[in-house]
């Protein structure tokens, strides 16, 4: 069955009666516009939990960028929708949507200041200044109002894990990081909220990002670290459209950029690229090795 609720109070209330019953709880944070790969989180989470907690936020404090935040989708209605549907095959098991308003999560402004170098402060934390600092503060605020036995998050914000790793160690949350695989359209594109704001020719070219980030696969084996992620910005930044702002080959724990294959057993290329006149910000990343 699922509910929606929108106060930390009905969240609470609803949550009290299932631990009780000694029910585990999956939690999957989202900023809501959910797709595909928001629900394989979801379907995971209700495979493997009694009760699932899916909080649908659009986080102001994670948004360096006003206009951004201003543009970002707002969809509720299309979301129960699409968890609805999620839901139907498990019988038996709880979905609670949480819905919240910024008042309800925010009372009053939030102070704290989270720092985890140098996952926080290489990539995405150097070109969106306090981002990851609005994630901490509103990831562990979710934890605190869900006390879940797991949480799940996509690989597609690959680095979002690494710092969320760090935060859960250091507040010593007691419950376990689930990562899940990036989910991708049939062509390749990392399913994205973002992707609505894409006009039918820039949906046409944000292709190249994955193309050439798998084609970088191949290329990787006979060239080096630094020629191949030269090559993957040059292919990129070829396609008129595009523009590429960083591309970081890292060990996949740290997250520093490495200089050599052999300098990591866990290689993963981190990519954010410029797509369109009025820009679309998308990731995505692709893993050379796996521990
Ligand atoms: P967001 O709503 O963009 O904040 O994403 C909520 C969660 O869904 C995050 O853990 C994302 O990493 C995850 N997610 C978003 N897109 C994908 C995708 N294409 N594949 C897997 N996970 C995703």
């Amino acid at each position: 069955m699922m509910k929606v609720v929108h106060t930390v109070a009905d969240l609470k209330a609803e949550l009290k009666a299932q631990r009780l019953a000694n029910k585990s709880v999956g939690l999957v944070p989202t900023m809501g516009a959910l797709h595909a790969g928001h629900a394989s989180l979801v379907t995971r989470s209700l495979a493997e939990n009694d009760v699932t907690v899916v909080s649908i936020f659009v986080n102001p404090t994670q948004f360096n960028d006003k206009n951004d935040l201003a543009k970002y989708p707002r969809t509720l209605e299309n979301d129960c929708k699409l968890l609805e549907n999620v839901l139907e095959i498990f019988v038996k098991k709880e979905l609670i949507a949480f819905a919240p308003t910024v008042e309800e999560v925010y009372p009053e402004p939030d102070t704290r200041q989270f720092s985890y170098p140098p996952t926080d402060e290489v990539m995405e934390g150097g070109f969106r200044p306090g981002h990851f600092n609005g994630v901490c503060q509103v990831v562990s605020k979710l934890f605190m109002m869900t006390e879940p036995d797991r949480a799940y998050f996509g690989e597609k914000d690959f680095q979002q894990i690494a710092v969320i790793r760090r935060m859960v160690d250091d507040q010593k949350f007691p419950l376990q990081i689930c990562p899940c695989p990036i989910v991708r359209e049939e062509d390749g594109l990392a399913l994205s909220s973002r992707n609505a704001l894409l006009s039918p020719d820039e949906r046409k070219i944000a292709v190249s990002i994955s193309q050439a980030l798998f084609a970088s696969q191949h290329y990787a084996k006979s060239h080096t670290l630094k020629e191949t992620k030269q090559w993957v910005i040059d292919t990129i930044n070829a396609v008129e459209g595009l523009e590429v702002q960083y591309y970081e080959i890292v060990d996949g724990n740290s997250l520093l950029s490495l200089n050599e294959w052999d300098d990591s057993d866990y290689v993963v290329g981190c990519i954010t690229v410029f797509c369109g006149a009025i820009p679309v910000r998308l990731i995505d990343n692709i893993k050379y090795k796996s521990c």
